[in-house]
């Protein structure tokens, strides 16, 4: 059984799906694993790293790719860098299907299962599978280190024979994986820590890291968690409600790291251009949800907008600014996914088509596109 790990062809993706450590364990479940050469040179692993945990490295992507029956990879391969695989090979990747069906069409009709890591239920376990949460970890804690080299003052308090200098005051919105982190980590520079979320759940989370809770905690907050462990999108009355209590915050914060997302919907928009405007010159706004449109009005995906003398960044990628530590998670999330796709026995790829990982995670099939959502409409 071959597995392919190609280096990743978007060049701003600095991560790997597989690093010596994983490799390792492929070889011992009996396969056989060819690295394009470079592919793990972003994340710090060296080809001859990989061929001394027991790869062959190729020279190409094509040459990686040839005749395997599992491909890893971080993001959605084109159909053409698949197309030298095995029929029926496992292509397994954050493939990001949403908005893109066309791509998705083409790699099924190159024959590939592809397989999306970010549908993987969040059950007990598939946990060590949770590519979500092992990125977000990252980006949480990177958004805070980010924040604080923007950021034209120290966090801690500092009592010096100059002078005092005051701690800074820190504002989490969205308390999920990443915000948790993003708050242990400004805790831990000796930051003065606020946060807020609409799950009742997160208030105690976050006040067992030592930060303050503010929310509007009315009926619809008490409802605001579905069954999935998610934030609903809350009525237009609550978000009036929670903008005036959120602008009145942070006109007094010096630094917000924002992650709140719904599931499926664009980024709740939380803080106006006005309430940005309203925080003192040289504050810092880490808009870690960027990509979904931001939960800041001023940001802009990719970029640090200054605005009345308030940075904005527009954070992408967060997880990549890490990249060892992101592709160490993120190839043993595989490791664990692609075991379950092994079988122990006969060594090869036996997908168990009925197993609910299997059924959550797979978008191809033969052929075809076989998620609803995103096959092709009669
Ligand atoms: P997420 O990335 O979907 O959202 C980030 C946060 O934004 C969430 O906490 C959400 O409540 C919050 N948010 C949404 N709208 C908001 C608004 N208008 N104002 C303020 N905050 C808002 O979240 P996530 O990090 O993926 O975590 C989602 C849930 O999944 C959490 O309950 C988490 O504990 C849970 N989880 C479970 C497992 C598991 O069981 N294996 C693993 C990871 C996470």
């Amino acid at each position: 059984m071959r597995i392919a790990v190609p280096a990743e062809s978007d060049k701003n993706e600095t991560r790997v799906a597989a690093t010596p450590e994983t490799v390792k364990k492929f070889k011992a479940l009996g396969a056989e694993v060819i690295v394009q050469s470079g592919a793990g040179t972003a994340s710090g692993f060296a080809d001859a790293d990989y061929v001394a945990a027991g790869a062959s490295i190729a020279e190409s992507a094509a040459g990686a790719v040839d005749n395997a029956e599992i491909v890893l990879r971080v993001r959605r391969p084109s159909a053409a860098e698949v197309a030298g695989a095995a029929r029926g090979a496992a292509v397994v990747a954050i493939v990001d299907p949403f908005g893109h069906e066309k791509e998705l069409q083409q790699l099924a009709a190159s024959g590939v299962a592809a397989f999306a890591m970010e549908l993987m239920p969040r059950i007990t376990r598939a946990q060590a599978m949770d590519v979500l949460s092992s990125q977000a970890n990252i980006a949480g804690y990177r958004a805070v280190i980010d924040a604080a080299a923007e950021y034209g003052r120290a966090i801690p308090m500092m009592m010096t024979a100059a002078g005092t200098v005051p701690a800074a005051k820190f504002f989490v919105m969205g308390v999920g994986v990443a915000g948790l982190q993003a708050i242990a980590t400004a805790r831990r520079l000796g930051a003065i820590v606020s946060a807020t979320d609409v799950r009742p759940a997160t208030k105690e989370q976050v006040e067992s890291l030592g930060a303050k809770f503010i929310a509007v905690e009315n009926d619809e907050f008490r409802q605001a968690e579905t069954g999935g462990g998610y934030a609903k999108e809350m009525s237009p009355e609550y978000q009036a409600a929670q903008a005036e209590l959120v602008s009145a915050h942070i006109a007094k914060q010096d630094i917000v790291v924002t992650t709140a997302l719904i599931p499926g919907r664009p980024a709740p928009k939380l803080i106006s251009a006005a309430m940005a405007r309203s925080m003192r010159a040289g504050s810092v706004i880490v808009d870690l949800a960027a990509e979904r449109g931001g939960n800041c009005e001023l940001t802009k995906p990719g970029e640090i907008v200054i605005d009345s003398g308030v940075k904005i960044v527009g954070a992408v990628n967060l997880a990549g600014r890490l990249p060892a530590t992101a592709s160490s998670l993120y190839a043993k999330n595989l490791l664990a996914f692609v075991e379950t796709l092994i079988s122990k026995e006969t060594k090869t790829l036996a997908i168990d088509w009925q197993d609910e990982l299997v059924k959550a995670t797979a978008l191809t099939r033969d052929g075809a596109v076989i998620d609803p959502r995103f096959a092709p409409k009669a």
